[in-house]
């Protein structure tokens, strides 16, 4: 899975440093938390000495975990080690990484990913981030603390909906386990970051789904500043709404578009297996997997919503067609 060269080249940084800059994306999923929390406490396990930056900080989902409090706004460029975790492309850091910020050591899994690092490790067969350090790190003979291992265990849960995706293979499964034996809490875990909610999102996804739409195989919504202010939910995102558009029969892709404070609006897709909407999002300047990627486009609502829509109507009506070409 691992080029072994990439490895050695990774680890000899890492063993050489004392001080190190581990960042993750701006909206932190738990894949981005996880892995940056799950590598920093490894990393101080062995004495080093590490900052972990997430522009947006952390989610309250994710604040039970070690290290997360300490969590920084911004990386430190002059530390010995810099690592950007989980980021497709150096703009991914938000505010926490400046893209003319060198990066030593590139750790993620998108296959958009823009290999902008001294030394690259990207899997895009990886379930997650979080997954991918769960085999780096004993690799390099860095002890997985049970702290670390809780971290690691939540990007996994989070990136794969609960070992839902289709990519989770018996490996997936056995790393979780192998967490789970360093000390990892499975079902305290799983509920704290995939089940337990807040009232006010749920109001929020009331909001929404009070105007799903779905038309042959999409189905969609939008959230708006108004919703977010009728429901008293005070984050930008969707709180996961997305996630529950590609469920409805006979759904093959759902997107959601998320109206933002500076005039952009953030748009989720997810589809489910067989549809690969990643090459949409590059296409409107984001990134992400084909089962689930996003991007944020400037313009208004409305007109956001009609050109990616019928950018996904074709991606739907022309891979529906070289399916069926396929089969004959
Ligand atoms: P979400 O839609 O939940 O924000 O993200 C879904 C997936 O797409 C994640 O893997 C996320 O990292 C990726 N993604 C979301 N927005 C962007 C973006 O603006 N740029 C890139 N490169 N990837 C994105
Ligand atoms: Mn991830």
């Amino acid at each position: 899975m691992f080029k072994s060269e990439l490895v050695a080249a990774a680890g000899e940084r890492l063993k050489a440093a004392r001080t190190v800059s581990i960042v993750s994306h701006a909206r932190p999923d738990g894949d981005a938390v996880g892995s940056a929390l799950g590598l920093g406490l490894a990393l101080e396990a062995a004495g080093k000495t590490v900052t972990v930056a997430l522009a947006d900080g952390v989610p309250v989902a994710f604040r039970h975990l070690a290290g997360a409090a300490r969590v920084v706004s911004q990386g430190d460029p002059h530390a010995d080690c810099r690592i950007l975790v989980d980021c497709g492309d150096i703009d991914r850091g938000g505010k926490a990484w400046l893209p003319e910020w060198p990066v030593d050591i590139n750790i993620d899994h998108h296959k958009t990913n823009t290999r902008f690092a001294a030394v690259n490790i990207v899997v895009p067969e990886a379930v997650a981030t979080a997954a991918m350090l769960a085999e780096l790190l004993p690799l390099w003979g860095f002890e997985i603390t049970p702290q670390a291992a809780e971290a690691l265990l939540t990007g996994m849960l989070t990136d794969t909906i609960g070992f839902r995706t289709s990519n989770v293979t018996p490996h997936t499964l056995r790393l979780a386990a192998s967490l789970v034996e360093r000390g990892a809490n499975l079902s305290e875990l799983y509920f704290k970051a995939l089940v337990e909610r807040s009232f006010e999102s749920l109001r929020y996804w009331g909001r929404g789904l009070s105007r799903v739409q779905m038309e042959g195989g999409l189905v969609w919504t939008s959230l708006t500043l108004e919703d977010r202010k009728v429901s008293g939910y005070s984050g930008n995102d969707d709180a996961d709404l997305v996630g529950y558009l590609p469920t409805v029969r006979g759904a093959a892709v759902g997107v959601i578009f998320v109206e933002q404070p500076d005039g952009t609006v953030k748009v989720s897709w997810r589809a489910r297996p067989g549809w690969d909407v990643s090459t949409l999002a590059v296409r409107f300047g984001g990134g992400g997997h084909a089962p689930a990627a996003g991007a944020t486009i400037e313009g208004a609502l409305q007109e956001v919503q009609e050109a990616v829509l019928a950018a996904t109507r074709e991606l739907l009506i022309h891979a529906q067609h070289s399916i069926e070409e396929g089969e004959h």
